[in-house]
């Protein structure tokens, strides 16, 4: 495929080895897909031009936001990668609401905002992943208990479909496309821009860390303050030490300077053993993963392969699934600077209908982020197989995938995964992006 055969556009059109050989990496590492060509749209009007031309010729094509994908999702061999980070910035906070382009990251996102004193109510735990990006699969972070997902926070969507025709869509107007498109995994249209919800934002975070040594007392005080709703964050860690694991719920109050938070009322009846406290700006809290990033890039670690898997629990097998798979765990299992991520979230707060959840109360987010070896290709398939099993084992149990994982999912494994939701899913991925050529990363086929 060449640049000749492409209508004219106003962005870069690029066939240098610099442009594919980037755009077949992702944070994953593990699947590398060359595309035949890379793209940087300079508007909405070269997206479209851009899927008109290879709908009618059969190409597939791929969006990438800040390729922060673990396995391939945003990538396609031989086919046309859109760079959506490309398209020129337009952000512009209009009463409680900000509209930007879909490649924005939520870092930029938040310094739109944040001088208005409004923020977006769910933030991921990394900043520079791009809206689009955390859209198509949901967006979940500390305060989803709270506020949802942030796909539950978007108002609008402007989106190319697969054939190249641009609509505006929400709750109110085209719903089914709205519908189809947050957390549908890019499979309906390209998002070129969101429209979201804002609320106040607070000055500061006041954050604790509260460190268990006993996983029933710390999942009994995680469904208690998740419950309760009495912290605005509430996430938890689980940490190796000397053979065994210890448990950290991370907990944080937002405040303004005149009304401190409560520390007696927030630390109430709950049985930690140690603690940490710290107090921030609300930026700095948000932005927390910054110097531990600098540090991974400076050692090299950040470029690592990475088999992150995101599942969650039903409430009934948490305990039992969590201690089975930490019995299994060890250094060679998680790599030096791989982590687990266990927390709750609030199913009635869920209300996005591809946003898959086990049923009950509570769905646990329990993801364990291991970190594989640049140069043993059969360590990492071994990481791999741990991810197939421990889905299998999660599924069997009533559980879900949170949908960006290192796992190779097949298109019957998706079709079980949105279960009763599939057919509407399906139905709008033939009428709006036929031949399954939008995101073949994602590898849900239909027809
Ligand atoms: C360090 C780190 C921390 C993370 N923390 C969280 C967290 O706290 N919470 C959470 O929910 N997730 C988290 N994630 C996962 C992350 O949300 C997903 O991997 C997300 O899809 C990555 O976004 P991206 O901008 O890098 O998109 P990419 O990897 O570039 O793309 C992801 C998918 O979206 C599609 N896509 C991209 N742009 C568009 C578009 N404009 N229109 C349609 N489809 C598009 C791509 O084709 C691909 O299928 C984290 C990931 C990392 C690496």
């Amino acid at each position: 495929m060449t640049d000749e055969i492409l209508p004219a556009i106003a962005g870069e059109i690029l066939a240098g080895e610099a442009a594919l050989s980037a755009a077949g990496r992702d944070w994953g590492n593990l699947i590398h897909a060359r595309p035949g060509l890379v793209v940087r749209p300079a508007s909405v009007t070269d997206v479209a031009v851009v899927l008109r031309f290879a709908a009618a010729r059969g190409l597939p094509v791929a969006a990438r936001g800040a390729g922060h994908s673990p396995y391939g999702q945003g990538q396609v061999e031989g086919g046309i990668v859109l760079d959506m980070t490309a398209l020129p910035p337009r952000r512009v906070v209009t009463g409680d609401l900000v509209s930007v382009d879909a490649g924005a990251r939520w870092r930029e996102v938040l310094e739109t905002t944040l001088p208005y004193g409004l923020t977006p109510p769910v933030l991921t735990d990394y900043l520079d992943l791009t809206v689009a990006g955390t859209l198509v699969v949901g967006g979940i972070g500390g305060a989803t208990h709270h506020h949802g997902t942030q796909t539950d926070c978007v108002v609008e969507l402007e989106v190319v479909t697969g054939t190249g025709e641009v609509l505006t869509c929400s709750r109110d107007t085209d719903r089914e496309l709205f519908d189809a498109v947050l957390g549908g995994l890019g499979q309906c249209g390209v998002i070129t821009r969101a429209t979201l919800r804002l609320i106040p934002a607070p000055a500061r975070a006041r954050r604790w860390k509260l460190y268990y040594d006993s996983l029933p007392a710390f999942l009994a005080d995680q469904r208690a303050v998740v419950g309760d709703g009495r912290f605005d964050y509430v996430e938890g860690q689980l940490i190796p030490v000397d053979g065994g694991w210890r448990y950290m719920l991370e907990a944080v109050a937002y405040y303004s300077p005149a009304d401190g938070p409560d520390e007696a009322a927030l630390l109430d009846s709950l049985e930690f053993g140690e603690s940490e406290d710290e107090d921030t700006t609300y930026f700095d809290f948000l932005n927390r993963m910054a110097d531990g990033e600098a540090a991974l890039r400076a050692e090299g670690d950040w470029f690592r392969p990475h088999v992150w898997l995101n599942v969650f629990l039903t409430d009934g097998a948490v305990e039992e699934v969590v201690a089975e798979t930490l019995a299994a765990t060890g250094e060679a299992e998680l790599g030096a600077t791989g982590l687990i991520l266990l927390y709750p979230v609030r199913n009635d707060r869920l209300k996005t209908p591809l946003l898959r959840v086990p049923p009950g109360e509570f769905s646990w987010l329990f993801s364990p982020l291991r970190t594989g070896s640049p140069d043993d290709p059969l360590h990492n398939a071994r990481l791999i197989e741990l991810n197939v099993d421990l889905h299998r084992r999660a599924r069997g149990l009533g559980g879900k995938v949170y949908p960006s994982n290192t796992l190779p999912m097949t298109a019957e494994d998706w079709r079980e995964h949105f279960g009763p939701a599939w057919p509407k899913l399906a139905d709008a991925k033939a009428r709006y992006a036929p031949g399954n050529l939008l995101n073949p990363g994602q590898r849900l086929m239909v027809g």
